[in-house]
């Protein structure tokens, strides 16, 4: 079994409310399953209703890797309930960036006032691994998670994760520059499917609407699909939507991209991709 579940999908901030209810508001949060190795990407508000699910399931081995530590992907760690469970254990990854390291950030955002239990206080069983670019981990046999550098103020990670002959790339919070990423190019080589930034539309990006978002640290759907071209990646999942964008907006969003890249979707809170 090797399937990625979306739980949040949303860059920035949470946005629940009517108009964005059915692509979802929660923050980013994407859960992979290798067989029995449980690898989740990034600990947005999403990471809360994992945490429900898999409370079902304890005791609980997982892995989480955080792409970067801005809020969107950390602030929904104080309530992963399985992270005050005695007996679970939780594997987080990340770089260093020049603020600190992941467990430094994690511990900064439950420190008093901003939050009652200390990350040093929680019951489960942390471990916290540094990682350094281009890095590959091997969870269990055959189970790895490469990473490769992306744009975004701060740095931030993309991952690549291989099993059994089938990989899904999820690269949120970057952006190319003139030409499609390098470096992502070659850690999409002949990927299955690429989960990727699309804050943005193009027209935003370049400032025909509002101001210009060059170096921002943020995509929009043209570059993904670039990025699949260039990398022979199959299926394009755009991720990260932007607060602003309605589900109607989202929804157009994929239609143009389908348009140029017709294995496109957008993700939306519950989607689950088999691979
Ligand atoms: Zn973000
Ligand atoms: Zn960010």
């Amino acid at each position: 079994m090797f399937r990625a579940t979306f739980w949040g999908v949303r860059g920035s901030i949470p946005v629940p409310g009517p108009e964005t209810a059915g692509i979802g508001g929660n923050t980013s949060c994407v859960e992979v399953r290798c067989g029995d190795t449980l690898i989740v990407f990034d600990g947005g508000t999403g990471l809360r209703m994992l945490g429900q699910k898999l409370m079902k399931e304890m005791p609980v081995q997982l892995h989480l890797f955080f792409s970067h530590v801005h809020w969107d992907h950390i602030q929904g760690f104080p309530f992963f309930a399985p992270a005050f469970i005695p007996g679970n254990q939780i594997h987080m990854y990340g770089g260093k960036n020049v603020s600190g390291t992941v467990e430094t950030a994690l511990a900064g955002q439950m420190e008093m006032p901003n939050f009652p239990v200390h990350l040093s206080q929680l019951p489960a069983r942390l471990s916290f691994h540094n990682l350094h670019e281009g890095q590959r981990v091997e969870l269990a046999p055959g189970v790895q998670v490469t990473n490769a550098a992306g744009n975004h103020p701060g740095g931030v990670f993309a991952y690549r994760v291989d099993y059994r002959g089938k990989s899904v790339v999820y690269a949120t919070d970057t952006e190319h520059y003139s030409i499609p990423d390098p470096k992502l190019v070659a850690l999409g080589r002949n990927a299955d499917v690429l989960i990727f930034d699309t804050m943005y539309t193009p027209e935003e990006y370049a400032g025909q609407v509002g101001m210009p978002k060059t170096g921002w640290g943020h995509s929009h759907f043209e570059a993904g699909v670039a990025l699949c071209e260039a990398a022979g990646i199959r299926h394009y999942v755009l991720f990260h939507h932007d607060p602003a964008q309605t589900d109607a907006l989202v929804r157009e969003k994929e239609r143009r991209t389908r348009a140029i890249f017709p294995s496109a979707e957008a993700a939306y809170e519950g989607l689950t991709l088999r691979l």
